[in-house]
């Protein structure tokens, strides 16, 4: 059985006294929940102590971080280690997340570095892959993907890769308000899943959350839902909302009953 896990990436929005604002704010939407999912916030590290002060130690929510350099400590101006971010009680890290390789040149061989990081750590890497408009467009979707978890899982055994979430975005649907349909992201977590069952092993690869990331909202969130093959959501713009996100969180818990 996967639970599903719900995780908003807040990107560079929001300060620390916004970011507790928000937190408190959504805490008590989400009181009414009975839970059943996995709900993360991924903030930007300036505001994560502040909304880790505001969740405690008993929320539902989770925390988890944008990014993370591999090395634990040393000259790396402007990097956040693994062990810094589990210090501020994260649990999970998105690597490898489309801004980052286009808009800052992240390679897939810095993701591999990255993951095999967190888990010495004990943060939970949610890996984000997917191809372009111009790849879909010209049938290489299923190629891209692979390459893509092939390169950031080099080398890894089964168990390590047991530790990864994968988070499918595909880039043209990032930020644009045209998420893809069902179909598609069904089509592209059953590839991703037989990449992993051939890399891992069909028992790992039956047990890796795949979720899927771009363009989700209130509206569309069930359908993408529906298929077992979708094991939740990373969500950008939707997520800035406390309505917004409060209510994926809801009708993502009512998406499947407990023990399905
Ligand atoms: C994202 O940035 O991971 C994302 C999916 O953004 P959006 O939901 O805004 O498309």
């Amino acid at each position: 059985m996967r639970t599903l896990l719900i995780v908003g990436n807040w990107k560079m929005n929001k300060t620390a006294s916004e970011a507790a604002t928000f937190v408190r704010e959504l805490s008590q939407h989400l009181s009414v929940i009975s839970t059943g999912i996995e709900l993360v916030v991924a903030p930007p590290f300036t505001a994560l102590e502040s909304v880790r002060q505001v969740l405690g130690s008993r929320s539902p929510i989770q925390l988890g971080a944008q990014d993370m350099f591999w090395e634990d400590y040393g000259a790396y101006t402007g990097e956040v280690s693994a062990p810094m971010l589990k210090d501020l009680g994260c649990r999970y890290v998105i690597l490898g997340h489309s801004e980052r390789r286009t808009l800052f040149g992240e390679q897939s061989d810095s993701i591999r570095k990255k993951i095999q990081a967190a888990l010495k750590h004990g943060l939970r890497p949610i890996l984000c892959i997917g191809e372009s408009l111009v790849q879909r467009d010209n049938g290489s979707t299923d190629d891209v993907l692979t390459q893509q978890l092939h390169e950031s899982l080099s080398g890894f055994t089964g168990e390590v890769v047991t530790g990864v979430t994968v988070a499918y975005e595909p880039i043209w649907a990032i930020g644009t308000g045209k998420s893809a349909t069902t179909e598609q992201a069904v089509a592209a977590h059953r590839t991703i899943r037989q990449v992993l069952a051939a890399t891992a092993s069909p028992a790992i690869a039956d047990c890796t959350r795949i979720l899927y990331g771009g363009s989700v909202t209130p509206q569309n969130i069930e359908s993408l839902l529906a298929s077992d093959q979708v094991d939740g959501a990373l969500i950008g713009g939707a997520c800035l909302q406390v309505e917004s996100f409060a209510t994926i969180a809801k009708v993502a818990s009512a998406a499947r009953p407990i023990g399905v």
